[in-house]
């Protein structure tokens, strides 16, 4: 079947411009000024609606197996469909952790299964992702890992990493970094400083990061791994992988879109809603990280989408759990706050949330918009002022502070493989 997207702006080697998108069953098949699409079903679209390579997530939470309470393959991915997300990588706190070749596959075949998106899988650094054991690096590749990760603990040993990283070198695939080192984490719920003072509330230093960073540094030096540093918090942190970039090292970063746009400041009471981790810095941290990834020092944007319960989100933020949801939210929000400000172009955002991480990780038939590429796009309406509301999120988990926010664009339609996998329904 033919489908033939006409009238809309298209995202084709970084500019934006007007132009038709002939799809051909999967794939696309022409990308032209004027198509006449006379074979093929027209979809009629305006000059807001600017169609984007679909978007990809290196990190998120989709919960099962193991807490389908909260978030499930299928609806987790009906999220990412609802943010504009046509690929997303599943992180492995899980349970059963995928620590064995065969748990791995496993893990890979639900999400074939579930999935109504592309699911890359990590497999994760240590057996349960707590003792000293090393993977089977090389049977978890077999078994299609996309990476390795132990995402939501730091590895606490240095040599455990040291070796995790000559390892994963070794299979030539990427170690993305949970940054914390537990011993400075001061059972703190926010940032240590004067917010968390004020509030009464225990805080978490930032060299819980910066110190592990830096470690991870000098290691990904030694070794020549590809280390990813996972949402990257303060301003410290920005540094030092803008000193790691300058001397060559195989570094890359992303940013999460709630230290983008939050900062402790903005917490005036004990709101669960807003206890993240690593948690909203300063201010200054927030504009660091803004200046690292205009910059390119932090090379995209992953939102950390971790679906809870509402009564894993409820009481006080001593005794909630961490996370936030972001699949659905992240684009409008983005485009809010950057874009209609003028501070980047809709271009850089979707180079952010889309080439970048193709690019960083080697997606090639991801990230961008060519004849003969699989038809894995999104279609964003830039003028649509609306609200973020609960009713209108596909994932289980309705935990973010952003539900209220007003926002000035919104995702018209997501497209994986030829097929709608999401469609806003007409007012
Ligand atoms: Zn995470």
């Amino acid at each position: 079947m033919k489908i033939c997207l006409k009238g809309g702006q298209v995202f084709v080697n970084n500019h934006i411009s007007r132009q038709d998108i002939l799809i051909d069953n999967d794939r696309i098949s022409q990308i032209a000024p004027q198509i006449n699409g006379s074979e093929a079903q027209i979809v009629p679209l305006n000059p807001q609606q600017v169609i984007a390579p679909g978007f990809i997530d290196v990190h998120v939470h989709l919960r099962e197996p193991g807490f389908t309470q909260k978030e499930t393959i299928k609806t987790g991915t009906l999220a990412a469909a609802h943010g504009g997300y046509t690929t997303v990588a599943a992180m492995p706190n899980v349970k059963p952790v995928p620590d064995t070749p065969s748990k791995l596959q496993a893990m890979v075949q639900l999400n074939q299964r579930e999935a109504q998106v592309h699911v890359l899988q990590y497999a994760s650094i240590t057996k349960e992702r707590t003792s000293e054991q090393l993977v089977d690096f090389a049977g978890m590749k077999a078994a299609g890992a996309f990476g390795f990760s132990n995402d939501g603990s730091g590895v606490q040993s240095a040599n455990t990493m040291y070796q995790a990283m000559q390892a994963a070198h070794q299979v030539n695939l990427p170690l993305m970094a949970h940054i914390e080192d537990e011993s400075l984490m001061n059972q703190g719920v926010m940032n240590a400083g004067a917010t968390a003072q004020r509030l009464g509330l225990p805080g978490i230093l930032p060299v819980a990061e910066t110190a592990q960073l830096a470690r991870d540094l000098e290691l990904a030096a030694a070794t020549g791994v590809h280390y990813h540093a996972c949402h990257v918090s303060t301003a410290n942190s920005v540094a030092l992988i803008r000193f790691a970039k300058q001397r060559h090292l195989h570094v890359s970063a992303e940013v999460a879109p709630h230290h983008l746009l939050l900062d402790e400041s903005m917490i005036t009471k004990d709101n669960p809603q807003l206890k993240m981790n690593p948690p909203l810095r300063t201010l200054s941290d927030r504009q660091a990280l803004l200046a690292g990834l205009l910059d390119g020092t932090i090379d995209m944007i992953a939102t950390d989408h971790a679906p809870h319960t509402v009564a894993d989100k409820a009481g006080s933020m001593k005794t909630a759990a961490f996370g936030i949801t972001g699949l659905e939210t992240s684009f409008p929000l983005l485009y809010t706050h950057l874009v209609q400000p003028g501070i980047c172009s809709l271009a850089q955002l979707i180079q952010w949330l889309s080439v970048k991480p193709a690019q960083v990780f080697n997606l090639t038939q991801a990230g961008q918009l060519a004849s003969g590429l699989p038809a894995d796009l999104t279609i964003l309406n830039v003028q649509d002022e609306t609200t973020i509301t609960a009713q209108h999120m596909y994932s289980q988990g309705l935990n973010s502070p952003f539900i209220g926010a007003p926002v000035t664009a919104t995702i018209q339609a997501t497209m994986v493989g030829g097929q709608w996998v999401y469609r806003k329904e007409q007012a």
